[in-house]
């Protein structure tokens, strides 16, 4: 029954703090580079758009 997905549950971690703020998912066959997208972070210090970037 394993049979293989083409959209994948990807988490996004903010690269200033490190916090994994949210989750999306990505069609790994058209976008196999990693995500990165501009998203709000409102942990900590940040309180502001940071660059997100897929996190494994
Ligand atoms: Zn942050």
């Amino acid at each position: 029954m394993a049979r293989k997905e083409a959209r994948i549950i990807v988490t996004l971690a903010c690269t200033d703090c490190k916090s994994r703020n949210y989750v999306t998912s990505k069609n790994r066959i058209k976008q196999q580079a990693r995500l990165e997208l501009q998203k709000y972070c409102s942990r900590g210090t940040c309180q502001k758009h940071t660059l997100h970037r897929e996190a494994k």
